[in-house]
């Protein structure tokens, strides 16, 4: 599968710390570059798809959009294959999709070339894992802690871990025995997530801080895994229901995600002080009243669930501007949450980490070293959705962050003029979508000049006040309820 001559391995020994997906990508990445690859984790690497200790979002829906599943094909060639193979579902945008819309109404259904992945997060780390393990020199080690870098404010040339791991190589925990080892590397990728302590582990050779900009809306995510309906197994779309931003519009979003095993995960969400269901009493409830539209409680009402009500509070955008720290050490590299997390209800995180990924891969092949100058490149990849999720989040009255201004306002409008046009030009919606999934440029989505005459023209009122169900999903899905 690897199919880079061995000649153009620039690197002898890599070092990723974090196995979750950008952890895996950013070893793919590496993999024809490297002579060896090591991906440390706290977690055992599994060997089938498992719920992990260190990726507790994986009890949520990840939905990865069109934009991510382009980038993981060209990082990790026969991916796709592999993940329908396992039973992930492709998505069509947006002829798979129901999609009501924060500004009110419904984005009609129509065909597309892109396509997003619908699986569990378990399934899609372990895909991805079994691909990248296919390269033949990338190891992953469990029972790891990093605690340090070495090398010094120049360069960082590997890094100290405890080994919690006992002698026949199982881990007995953070509180066991512990050894400390150093393993030198010629690059050390920090992808250990919003846990991440690259700036504790920069302190320690004398490097600066990194600026940090939090915007937090005080979203909540309220999880249960529900099986499909009976026929509707392999065939129900993807239901994302966003927040509407209104005064006195209900401000509950929820998903829908059909998974593998004829399954649906669903969650339900609300903003800082909504009453979002910590458990199954009023799940429905909550689904009905708290959301624009009862399209869920209709889709749920008799659907048998399959696990209890599981929550996760961590959704506010963080991002550390490790792209503004002066003299960063060459060797050293920090990609995905860990260095931008998003509010997980846009969906962008799987793909913001696989642009990162993209641009390590894009260096390596140009055969440059990795710098400061790689680091700038991966906060550019994650500005479009930085901007698109911390921007819808300061709408809400009780948001964290930097107060609205006259440029966010204008941008609030026209956001929503670009949503009802949407609603009725086919082509509105395809570049609203490649926006909302990162799958194309704003000057080629939603700054395009088509869009912005359309919502010049058609901006009023929401066009598709129903759900655009066929009649054979409005009675599989809804037991005609819709
Ligand atoms: C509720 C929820 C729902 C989401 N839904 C979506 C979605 O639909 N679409 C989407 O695109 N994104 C979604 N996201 C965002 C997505 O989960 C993240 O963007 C993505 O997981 C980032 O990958 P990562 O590898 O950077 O971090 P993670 O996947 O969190 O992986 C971090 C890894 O580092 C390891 N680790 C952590 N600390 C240490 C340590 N000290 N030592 C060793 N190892 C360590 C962990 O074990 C883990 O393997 C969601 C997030 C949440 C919270």
């Amino acid at each position: 599968m690897n199919t880079i001559p061995a000649g153009d391995r620039t690197l002898g020994h890599a070092v990723v710390l974090g196995g979750g997906f950008a952890g895996i990508l950013a070893a793919g990445a590496l993999a024809p570059y490297a002579e060896t690859v090591t991906v440390l984790d706290r977690d055992e690497p599994h060997v089938a798809p498992q719920r992990r200790r260190g990726v507790p979002q994986d009890r949520h829906p990840h939905f990865l959009g069109p934009g991510g599943a382009e980038l993981i094909e060209a990082l990790l060639p026969g991916v796709h294959t592999a993940l329908w193979a396992a039973g992930a579902r492709r998505i069509r945008t947006t002829e798979d999709m129901l999609l009501y819309l924060s500004a009110g109404g419904w984005l009609p259904r129509y065909r597309t070339e892109r396509f997003g992945v619908a699986c569990s997060r378990s399934l899609l780390d372990h895909v991805l894992r079994e691909r990248v393990r296919q390269f033949g020199n990338v190891g992953f080690r469990g029972g790891c802690l990093p605690t340090g870098l070495l090398g010094d404010a120049r360069a960082v040339t590997g890094v100290t871990y405890r080994d919690l791991r006992d002698h026949e190589g199982r881990t007995p925990g953070a509180r066991g025995p512990a050894e400390t080892c150093s393993l030198p590397a010629d690059l050390v990728v920090d992808a250990t997530g919003r846990a991440s302590r690259a700036s504790a582990l920069l302190a320690g050779l004398g490097v600066g801080e990194a600026p940090l900009q939090v915007v937090d809306a005080g979203h909540s995510y309220s999880s249960r895994v529900y099986r499909a309906r009976p026929g509707a197994e392999r065939s129900t779309p993807l239901v994302l229901i966003q927040a509407e931003t209104g005064p006195g519009r209900p401000s509950g979003n929820g998903a829908l995600l059909p998974i593998e095993d004829g399954l649906w995960i669903v969650t339900l969400g609300g903003l800082r002080g909504a009453a979002v269901p910590d458990s199954e009493d009023d799940y429905l409830g909550y689904a009905r009243h708290a959301l624009g539209t009862p399209l869920l409680a209709d889709m749920l009402a008799d659907a048998e669930p399959v696990t209890a009500v599981l929550r996760s509070r961590s959704t506010f955008n963080r991002r550390h501007r490790f792209d503004r720290v002066p003299g960063w050490p060459r060797g050293f590299l920090v990609l995905g949450d860990a260095a931008t997390a998003l509010n997980p209800v846009y969906g962008q995180g799987l793909t913001v980490a696989a642009r990162g990924a993209t641009a390590l891969r894009a260096t390596l092949a140009a055969g440059e070293p990795v710098t400061r100058r790689l680091q700038r490149a991966v906060a550019r990849s994650a500005l479009l959705a930085w901007e698109v999720s911390t921007r819808q989040d300061r709408r809400f009255p009780h948001t964290i962050g930097p107060a609205v201004g006259r440029i966010d306002r204008l941008a609030h409008g026209y956001a929503d003029r670009v949503m009802r046009a949407a609603q009725s030009r086919p082509a509105v919606g395809a570049r609203l979508i490649d926006a909302m999934f990162l799958a194309a440029p704003a000057v080629r989505s939603v700054g395009h000049p088509m869009v912005a005459l359309a919502a010049a023209l058609d901006g009023g009122a929401p066009h598709l006040t129903t759900p655009p169900l066929t009649d054979r999903e409005r009675s599989v899905l809804t037991g005609g309820r819709r």
